[in-house]
């Protein structure tokens, strides 16, 4: 039988169709591409359809170093192009920064002798790789690696590979810096040489920058020594173009003015929401759960409906920010920028492996609003890479000595907090620094972060909403000149604020875009998307569980509690629930102070909550004692198996509260403190002790 013409139309829509599917939208991604390079988007090279080869890329790139990062928060990421740009102005290599999710590595067998490759690598959590290295590590981390010729791993595959390698970690995790530890392991025992020694920076000791600084020099000496490089005098080659478009408006509708991608930009926001593509969420309620001179802390519940996002209980929602205007205001001024503010510019690498952090066109006003990191502190290689753009010769000699002297930079900048344009206004006196070119801030500072937290609603009770319960961080340092306000968090503040017509009472004069690019924000929205994580309940609620929640950290456990006491009122078995809460003070920063009788009557005699109050008494007292004078009776329920639980602080108290656990097994199951330890350990590996910790 012959096919009719409604037929063929069907079966050519169907196979369109079923092409774009199977595409994921690779062949539709690559025109139009605001970002001045189909690399910007994470995944770039798969999206847009490029090669997955990184030998190929790099020969046809002409480059002889490829620099991979493993980031999730963006340092690892902002330390690789710091690398690849030194690695260019002193060394004259040619190199490449390359997002690992971005390549295959069945090849690595092959790549040339007379070329580096450079490993990034953060740690992220219990020394999990972060989202986009999961591949990378399992390739190098399975038992049978093998690669394309053939090679295994006891012929020294990669005998060619030279490489160095620098992890970040936190050394208050037990995994410290495994990432770096662990591929430093496999590409060696692979037969790879690598150059100088593997750097560790450590996040917990507060000396990632300068761990940095340290390693990278003998690192260059040996990268140098090994290729035979030449050191020469650095000079300033931008990565980016940047024109101004005196003949384009602002308001024309083909101008980023802050929107993430062209979706947002052309009005549709389309899913799947993620971290490329957030959702403008609706702030359906907002409230302070206290508030005195130094303090306060948010509870804000924010709509999903409507979006495909969705959540389960325990996981972390992530707030995209948008700068003070305050702090916008000086980082204009200082560059000269402010009458220009509103100008046009594309932006565009000029080597097309170079990637443009947010969308183009733009102005310098929404680029520096809405993507670039201005408030964090500034690194002291910063500090040396601007003193050659110093508007006076004593500026520049200051420059010059924060940057080379350690110690100094510590006194004047460190221990101050000052962010760049804090910096540049004090050393200049206001005046401002006309030469820095722009593109260096940009490839100088980091692309802003979202912000995670750990949501503190039920998705059984409130599938369509989440609630977050943060602390507004305002921190206030004798002799520092300015007060270091948190971005996401006063912005979140703010909106909190707009929503309830109250007046601006911040006393430091901050002020944000509340209603977003062309108003597309307005009715209190905020930018956000949702991240799944692995700290989760115990699916049959009759199983008991302990948490361990002071400050902030009861966010994921008031979820907790609520989805408990849901599932008992609608008649399920639910187990023992012990809550260990830590605040100041019970009259003033116990969190939900009215909700728990509520979960109580819910719970009956299952759910028990111990409270440590710091400050009422002679005697500080933290959830640590608590746990302490509770010990026996957690450690029944542990023998029951009870899923245990932390939250809150990494520095200290998740810490403390670990080997505190170790001892009180030793002591009541009447075992060695080696064997405690060694049970802890257990538990965490088999999921019976989990941990969402900052
Ligand atoms: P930022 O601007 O990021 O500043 C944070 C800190 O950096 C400041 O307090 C200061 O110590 C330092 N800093 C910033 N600028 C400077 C400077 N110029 N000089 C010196 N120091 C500076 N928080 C919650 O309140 N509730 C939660 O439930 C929660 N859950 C989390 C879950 C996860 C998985 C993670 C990773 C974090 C979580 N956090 C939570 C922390 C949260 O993500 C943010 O880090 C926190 O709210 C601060 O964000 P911010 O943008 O306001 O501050």
């Amino acid at each position: 039988a012959q096919l009719d013409t409604l037929d063929i139309i069907v079966l050519a829509v169907l196979l369109l169709g079923t092409i774009a599917y199977f595409t994921k939208g690779t062949y539709w991604a690559v025109y139009g591409d605001p970002y001045g390079n189909s690399l910007a988007n994470s995944n770039g090279a798969a999206k847009a359809g490029k090669s997955r080869n990184i030998i190929e890329k790099m020969e046809e790139a002409d480059k002889n170093c490829v620099v991979f990062y493993g980031s999730q928060t963006g340092t690892a990421e902002d330390y690789a192009s710091r690398l690849a740009k030194e690695g260019h102005s002193r060394f004259g290599l040619n190199t490449l920064v390359a997002d690992l999710e971005d390549y295959d590595y069945e090849n690595l067998d092959k790549f040339p002798d007379d070329k580096l490759a450079v490993f990034v690598l953060a740690t992220y959590g219990e020394g999990e790789p972060t989202d986009n290295a999961v591949e990378f590590y399992e390739f190098f981390g399975s038992e049978d690696v093998s690669f394309s010729e053939g090679g295994s791993a006891d012929d020294s595959p990669l005998s060619n590979l030279k490489y160095v390698a620098f992890g970040l970690g936190n050394n208050t995790y037990e995994h410290y810096n495994s990432m770096v530890r662990n591929v430093d392991k496999y590409l060696t025992k692979l037969g790879a040489t690598r150059l100088g020694a593997a750097g560790e920076g450590d996040d917990g000791a507060g000396t990632m920058e300068e761990d940095f600084l340290a390693w990278k020099e003998p690192m260059w000496t040996a990268v140098s020594e090994a290729l035979g490089l030449e050191e020469r005098e650095a000079v300033y080659e931008p990565v980016f173009e940047i024109t101004e478009k005196p003949e384009m408006n602002a308001e024309d509708d083909t101008v980023y003015l802050g929107e993430p991608n062209k979706n947002h930009l052309e009005g549709s926001q389309k899913g799947p929401f993620n971290a490329n593509n957030p959702f403008i969420a609706p702030i359906a309620e907002s409230t302070e759960l206290f508030t005195d001179k130094t303090r306060n802390c948010l509870h804000m519940e924010i709509s999903i409906a409507g979006s495909n996002l969705s959540y389960t209980t325990g996981d972390h929602i992530a707030i995209w920010p948008t700068n003070a205007g305050k702090e916008v205001d000086r980082f204009l001024n200082v560059l000269g920028l402010s009458e220009k503010r509103h100008t046009v510019v594309t932006v565009k690498g000029l080597d097309p492996t170079a990637k443009v952090p947010f969308p183009s066109p733009t102005t310098y006003d929404a680029a520096v609003r809405y993507h670039i990191e201005i408030c964090a502190p500034v690194s002291r290689q910063f500090v040396s890479t601007l003193a050659q753009f110093s508007p006076s010769e004593d500026i520049k000699t200051e420059m010059v000595k924060l940057g080379s002297d350690k110690d100094y930079f510590h006194e004047k900048v460190i221990d101050r907090n000052l962010n760049v344009s804090q910096l540049l206004e004090i050393l200049s006196n206001g005046k401002p620094w006309t030469s820095i070119p722009f593109s260096l801030m940009i490839e100088g500072l980091v692309k802003i972060q979202p912000r995670y937290y750990s949501i503190s609603s039920s998705s059984y009770v409130q599938k369509d909403k989440i609630a977050i319960t943060a602390v507004v961080e305002s921190i206030e340092k004798p002799g520092a000149p300015h007060v270091v306000k948190g971005v996401t968090t006063n912005y979140l503040l703010a909106l909190k604020q707009k929503q309830h017509g109250e007046p601006h009472p911040d006393p430091h004069g901050l002020n944000y875009a509340i209603v977003g690019p062309r108003n597309k924000y307005d009715g209190i929205h905020v930018p956000v998307h949702v991240r799944h994580s692995n700290f989760k309940l115990p699916s049959d609620p009759s199983k008991p569980i302990i948490m361990v929640g002071p400050g902030t950290g009861v966010a994921p456990f008031r979820a907790f509690v609520q989805e408990r006491a849901a599932q008992a009122k609608a008649g399920q078995n639910v187990g023992k629930t012990v809550l260990f809460f830590g605040c100041r003070n019970r009259n003033h920063d116990f969190l939900y102070v009215k909700e728990w009788d509520a979960y109580k009557d819910a719970l009956g005699d299952n759910f028990i909550m111990h409270t440590a109050f710091s400050r009422e008494g002679p005697n500080k007292v933290y959830v640590q004692h608590k746990i302490e004078e509770y010990a026996e009776e957690l450690n029944k329920l542990l023998e029951q198996k009870a899923y245990f639980y932390v939250c809150g602080d990494a520095a200290n108290m998740a810490r403390e509260v670990n080997s505190l656990l170790a001892k009180i097994i030793s002591k009541h199951r009447n075992v060695s403190e080696t064997k405690g330890e060694e049970i802890v350990k257990a538990m965490r590996a088999s999921n019976q002790y989990q941990e969402d910790v900052w």
